[in-house]
């Protein structure tokens, strides 16, 4: 365990000692320090080597030449990637439950890491706020308006009724229609929190569609049961998930035009949305107009909890609901995402973690660019089977689909035989 100077030497040449412990890969050594492989080019004596393969030694001088301009020590510090010298410590502070970290950038473009830490008091109160403040700030909710409140009993909608309920008279008065799509993969204990939180939170609008209204929806020959298994065997988890959704969701926006009410709301919070945004520039899926607000044809789709954090909602429901109401149902076969969808949520947190904040830069920047670019709106279909409201989120150019009247899942759950052929291939 000997101490090793490493030097990083910026493009001013200013050089910066690191200490490093022999024996240490270099690329180990690099990610720790938050040093990008593609910033540098590393010198060992005077000699270029492959920083991926090099061991740390003793004797030996290290040099790593930046071969960007940005300053890497001074974000770093900023960012309090690297805790040296000149970096204000954190306290030790047993009363905290939760550090808050914020980018923040100033008029003159430099940024400074905001930091604030909060007790299960002002947790509680911080999450209020953020959650009342993001339904005013994008006008999330109508004076006197109704809303479709679709629960799954899951974490993320149980949060969502929770704020709305214990946040009430701070938003405009509105009239929640509480709707649980059951008895599909859905874990019993799931159906359990959502009627239970329905009643502790006095809401008295509230609908539970049987699995007979599911199959009636979709139209399934053998029910949802057969018909996922088959598109998990068939296309893999990424497909059944994919399934499920779209199942509770032709549900819902049926029972809403029964209804007749057309804004819908969604557990999604600040990770779903951004992941969305990530899966929109890597697979170039669909994303809303601004990240809360979506035009889904007809129907509004609307994220209330657009401001909040996957944590941050577990913590609140760990603190003001039964400890029933904030533990996550268990995962089935049918509720794990594929690798293709899934890297957008690590990217999401990795990128949050160095810079905090980063979504909401971008959800502004989705805002903007909606605003001062004639973006083009999609053609939504509604598919003659399901009914559900679809657009061509892949382009006409890698659409799958067989049955161009129907929607991608009928499509394929005609083709292995799920649901009856509705017309002949034009
Ligand atoms: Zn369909
Ligand atoms: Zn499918």
């Amino acid at each position: 365990m000997n101490p090793v100077k490493v030097l990083l030497k910026d493009r001013l040449d200013q050089v910066h000692a690191l200490n490093a412990v022999a024996g240490t890969p270099l690329r180990q050594f690099l990610k720790q320090k938050y040093i990008p492989r593609d910033s540098i080019i590393c010198y060992v004596n005077n000699e270029i080597i492959d920083d991926q393969t090099y061991i740390i030694k003793q004797s030996e001088e290290v040099v790593l030449d930046m071969v960007r301009a940005y300053q890497l020590p001074e974000y770093c510090r900023t960012l309090r990637l690297w805790e040296d010298g000149s970096v204000e410590a954190t306290p030790e502070n047993s009363e905290s439950v939760y550090t808050k970290n914020v980018l923040w950038f100033n008029d003159s473009g430099i940024c400074d890491l905001k930091e604030t830490q909060f007790n299960k008091e002002e947790f509680i109160q911080y999450v209020n706020d953020m959650f009342v403040q993001g339904v005013m700030d994008k006008s999330l909710i109508k004076e006197g308006g109704s809303i479709v409140l679709a629960l799954s009993g899951g974490r993320d909608s149980l949060a969502l009724l929770y704020l709305l309920r214990i946040n009430k008279d701070r938003l405009p008065k509105h009239h929640i229609i509480g709707v649980t799509v059951a008895e599909t993969v859905a874990a019993p204990e799931d159906m359990k929190r959502a009627k239970e939180a329905i009643t502790n939170l006095d809401v008295t609008d509230y609908t539970i569609l049987p699995l007979e209204y599911v199959n009636e929806t979709m139209r399934f020959k053998n029910g949802f049961g057969t018909a996922i298994e088959k598109v998990l065997t068939t296309e893999g988890r990424g497909h059944s998930i994919t399934l499920w959704h779209h199942v509770m969701r032709s549900c819902i926006e049926r029972f809403a035009r029964e209804r007749g009410v057309f804004n819908i709301s969604f557990g999604y919070h600040f990770e779903d949305l951004l992941a969305s945004v990530f899966r929109s520039y890597t697979l170039g899926t669909l994303i809303g107009e601004t990240a809360p607000i979506r035009t889904w044809g007809e129907f509004t789709h609307v994220s209330p909890l657009w401001t909040i954090t996957k944590k941050e909602l577990t913590l609140y429901l760990n603190f003001v609901a039964p400890e029933t109401h904030s533990k996550q149902g268990s995962p089935t076969d049918y509720d794990r995402g594929d690798h293709n969808r899934d890297i957008n949520y690590f990217m999401t947190d990795l990128l949050s973690s160095v810079w905090p904040g980063l979504g909401f830069n971008m959800f502004e920047s989705l805002e903007r660019l909606t605003d001062n670019y004639a973006i083009k709106q999609p053609r939504f279909d509604t598919c003659e089977n399901c009914n559900i409201t679809y657009t061509h989120a892949y382009g006409e150019d890698v659409d799958q689909r067989k049955y161009k009247h129907v929607c991608n899942h009928c499509s394929h759950l005609i083709e292995v035989g799920e649901i009856s052929i509705l017309r002949p291939v034009r």
